[in-house]
């Protein structure tokens, strides 16, 4: 049965509102993660930002927490609350680009792809991350790793405004001019503040096409493979900025199937800059190791962009956590290398992301993103299908973490970890976490929006 509460919000929205009573509630409370199993009490799905003044009204009226989804990709499954309220922006995802100016105004709720279709009718783009159905707003607002990001830095480095709705209702205009303390905790320390319904974005101009790299190699030949990559990422411009994966080659056609099972290493990425100069500096790959596949081509900027897409699916199980790391010496390497080796399923990966660059060129007081100075980045990222194998994974991400952990500086990446440890915003935010959480209680001060919380004990 439902209120009359329930029905004033109900009628007082645009969107839709879901409960347990309602037969999309099962459907509705699904997030990509395929282990997230929450049971909010609400799901008030929004198509502007007045529905997003209701939710929280009503949310505050009846004592729910809340929390936000996007593109509801994270892994934790944080965009989903229990027994609270969840303010659903999959119905706002416009996106306008001025093309002068090169600003980008992108509605709480774009997904990647939603920004690069719109961004590149101008010939450019907005540094996001690698698969095109994740959400711009939890990307960015936790810091936002792409193939830009030693040209350009992190998503959040490229905000230049935005658009909130607080807990007390109201909607602000937050940019360096107005609101400067919350503009300074959103780019990168913004989840949990309130809800950002529109991002403003500075684009760079990318494409239409680009070279794409993807070589494989060896396990075996890592040590070599990795020395040599870093140190040609060390002296190439910045628009080169590859990831080193360790994976294994899937039951697909584009490889030759005595390598199907096969462990492998794999480097790729788009060159972001011209594609001649693209392919000059990418050349220099095929020297890395012994070459046992390689795909690189000249794609169009969105199809770079949906590279690793399909590897993705929703419903699939998964669970992820990081280490950055000071250095790729040879001990750490070995590492990697043997816990590749004991990876319990196929799909899973750990990937090297080559870091510095513009990332590292903003002072750390400047946002609450911490850590910008580490070189590298391990996403430690345990994929799989079956329920029965649930443990296993989980246990070999727990575990490579602690691996990692002799070759690590003591940061953190929200966007890639399963949020369990509270203590995992301290060490994402280091110094400046006293003063985003200084900034919390000024803009929530009764905790409306809680959505920080792991969904494996
Ligand atoms: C397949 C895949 C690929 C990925 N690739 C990358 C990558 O290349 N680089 C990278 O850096 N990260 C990557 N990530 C991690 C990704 O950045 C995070 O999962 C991110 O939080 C997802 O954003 P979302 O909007 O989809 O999240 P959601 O799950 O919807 O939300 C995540 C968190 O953000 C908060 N939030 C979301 N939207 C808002 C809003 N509008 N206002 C206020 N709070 C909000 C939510 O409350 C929640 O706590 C990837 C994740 C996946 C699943």
């Amino acid at each position: 049965m439902r209120t009359e509460a329930l029905l004033r919000l109900a009628g007082a929205v645009r969107g839709s509102v879901v409960s347990a009573a309602d037969a999309a509630y099962d459907e509705s409370r699904r997030v990509w993660n395929g282990t997230i199993d929450k049971h909010p009490e609400l799901i008030v799905s929004c198509v502007d930002t007045a529905d997003v003044v209701e939710a929280i009204r009503y949310a505050r009226t009846h004592d729910l927490g809340v929390s936000v989804r996007s593109g509801g990709h994270h892994v934790a499954g944080s965009a989903v609350i229990d027994a609270g309220l969840v303010i659903d922006l999959g119905g706002l995802r416009e996106v306008s680009v001025d093309g002068g100016t090169a600003r980008v105004h992108a509605s709480g709720g774009a997904l990647i792809g939603d920004v690069d279709r719109a961004t590149q009718e101008h010939g450019l783009a907005v540094p996001l991350g690698l698969v095109s159905e994740t959400g711009v707003a939890g990307l960015t607002l936790a810091g936002g790793y792409g193939w830009m990001r030693r040209k350009h830095g992190l998503s959040c480095d490229n905000v230049l405004a935005a658009e909130v709705v607080t807990a007390d209702g109201q909607v602000l205009t937050v940019s360096p001019q107005e609101h400067p303390d919350l503009f300074w905790a959103l780019r990168g320390g913004g989840w949990d503040l309130g809800v950002v319904t529109a991002l403003d974005y500075q684009a760079h101009p990318v494409g239409p096409d680009v070279h794409l790299a993807f070589l494989t190699f060896g396990v075996a030949e890592a040590h070599q493979v990795l020395a040599n990559l870093t140190e040609l990422v060390r002296g190439a411009p910045r628009g080169f900025a590859p990831l080193a994966v360790f994976w294994t080659f899937p039951e697909a056609d584009v490889f030759p199937e005595e390598l199907w099972g096969q462990p492998f290493l794999g480097v790729a990425g788009p060159y972001v800059g011209a594609v001649a100069e693209g392919e000059r500096v990418c050349a220099a790959l095929r020297d890395l190791g012994t070459v046992l596949t390689d795909l690189s081509g000249v794609v169009p900027w969105v199809e770079a962009q949906q590279f690793f897409d399909e590897d993705y699916p929703r419903g699939r199980r998964y669970y992820w956590k990081s280490s950055h790391l000071a250095s790729l010496e040879p001990e750490a390497v070995t590492a990697l290398t043997a816990l590749a080796a004991s990876r319990p399923s196929p799909l899973t990966s750990l990937d090297v992301w080559i870091n510095g660059g513009a990332i590292a060129d903003v002072p750390d007081a400047d946002s609450p993103v911490g850590n910008r100075s580490a070189p590298y980045m391990v996403g430690i990222e345990a994929n799989w299908d079956d329920p029965a194998q649930d443990r296993a994974n989980i246990e070999w991400a727990r575990a490579a973490s602690a691996v990692l952990e002799p070759f690590s500086s003591p940061g953190a990446y929200l966007n890639f970890d399963d949020l369990g440890d509270p203590e995992t915003f301290r060490r994402a935010h280091g110094d400046s976490y006293e003063r985003l959480a200084g900034v919390k209680q000024a803009y929530d001060p009764t905790n409306l929006f809680r959505s920080r919380t792991g969904p494996v004990g």
